[in-house]
């Protein structure tokens, strides 16, 4: 088949990949310890998904605006906004099918060919595939491997071109875990202000941060609004609320740009799907609820982080990682196994699926082949068991 050059360089989503893969051994009858998912393990909260059933049951079924129901985004607007020096204006925000679709339609509006972005790496898997739609070119950037690979204005200069037009970063980090302090952030912020490069940060993790307790990790929202340039902020619920099927992402932007956004989205996909964001409002406006059911969440992952780094450090002390401060990922190395058996990543999560049928995702998904990502959204019983098999072949 002869494709489009929109597509020649597409390819699967990896994460998703694995996930599947580990679905369909384990349907098969297979032992499988299924690590590569990065979705929590929690259900949605019952007070949330109520609001979807009843409106469902109330006939809320149709269209509603493609930027989403005002009262939505106005909810957006407060929760990623409120309380900061910046405008919380419904104007500013588009409700999108999960924030892939929020990342797309920043990317697919603002770049195109000839433009460079810089992609913070180890990045998200989707964050090149997303800027190849877009025509344009993802170029990775790394910070200090010491720093867990967090970038620097320095870093930034160093890959600096005049074709680069923007920056994507996640904080916390997927896969790494790392996350930018206010100071970091306003550094790299005031870099791409000065060169004229549009940040787009992508905070899905933000909630599940293990800092402070009960404080959401810095965002680029909490600088002052005299140090902003162009930026994009995207969140979404399928994290925070457990609530990844739902596909209930939004992006905070200029008035302008969120209006060329909801554009594209009106005809791409139109509103994101209506029964979600009737259960999205819901969850965006209990506050108390939402707090409770967040600290409940943190709580078990910041438990699961500190089992996952003892078990690695007893078991597979040559395995280094990147100690996750947000999210719920370990980033480990697998290079040591490099040996003969194993040429690469892949090769390695292969073996540790076929060897001793533990799923988790290659580096090269992530744009370094040293590494591996495990997911620890499973109970600890099952990470448990999952480390202790994968030190089998990865001890030594
Ligand atoms: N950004 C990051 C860093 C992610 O890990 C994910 C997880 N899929 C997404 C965006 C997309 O989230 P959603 O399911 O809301 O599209
Ligand atoms: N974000 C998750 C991950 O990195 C879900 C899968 C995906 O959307 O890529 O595993």
């Amino acid at each position: 088949m002869d494709y489009s050059e929109n597509v020649l360089k597409l390819q699967p989503s990896a994460t998703i990949a694995v996930s599947t893969l580990a679905k369909k051994l384990a349907a098969e009858g297979r032992d499988i310890i299924n690590l590569g998912a990065g979705e929590p393990d929690f259900p949605t909260p019952p007070w949330v998904s109520s609001a979807g059933v009843e409106a469902i049951q109330a006939g809320q079924t149709r269209y509603t605006p493609a930027a989403g129901t005002p009262a939505l985004r106005a909810a957006v607007g407060e929760y990623m906004a409120g309380g900061t020096a910046h405008s919380t204006d419904p104007q500013r925000i588009v409700v999108t099918a999960g924030a892939k679709q929020a990342l797309f339609n920043a990317c697919f509006c603002l770049f195109g060919p000839g433009d460079d972005v810089l992609i913070g790496s180890p990045y998200w898997t989707s964050y090149p595939e997303i800027v190849n739609l877009a025509r344009a070119r993802p170029v990775p950037v790394f910070g200090n491997e010491d720093r867990g690979f967090k970038l620097s204005p320095d870093d930034l200069e160093a890959a600096y071109t005049p074709a680069v037009k923007g920056l994507i970063i996640s904080s916390p980090s997927n896969p790494s875990g790392a996350v930018y302090t206010a100071e970091e952030l306003a550094a790299i912020a005031d870099w791409c202000k000065t060169r004229g490069v549009v940040v787009i940060s992508d905070e899905i993790y933000r909630e599940i941060y293990f800092g402070s307790e009960g404080l959401r990790a810095p965002g680029l929202l909490d600088l002052p609004a005299a140090g902003l340039g162009t930026v994009v902020i995207v969140n979404g619920l399928s994290k925070s609320f457990a609530m990844t099927g739902w596909r209930i992402g939004f992006s905070w932007a200029d008035p302008d740009l969120t209006k060329k956004m909801s554009a594209l989205q009106s005809h791409v996909s139109s509103n994101a799907s209506t029964p979600s964001q009737l259960a999205a409002l819901r969850a965006l406006t209990k506050p108390d609820l939402a707090s409770a059911t967040r600290s409940e969440m943190v709580a078990a992952f910041r438990r699961r982080r500190d089992l996952v780094m003892g078990l690695f450090d007893e078991l597979a002390p040559r395995c280094g990682y990147v100690r996750p401060e947000g999210a719920f990922y370990l980033y480990f190395r697998v290079d040591a196994l490099f040996d003969g058996t194993y040429g690469s990543s892949a090769d390695v999560c292969t073996g540790l699926l076929e060897e001793v049928g533990v799923a988790v995702v290659p580096g090269s998904a992530f744009g370094d082949d040293r590494y591996a990502r495990m997911s620890i959204a499973s109970s600890d019983a099952e990470l448990e068991e999952g480390v202790r098999r994968m030190a089998r072949v990865l001890g030594g």
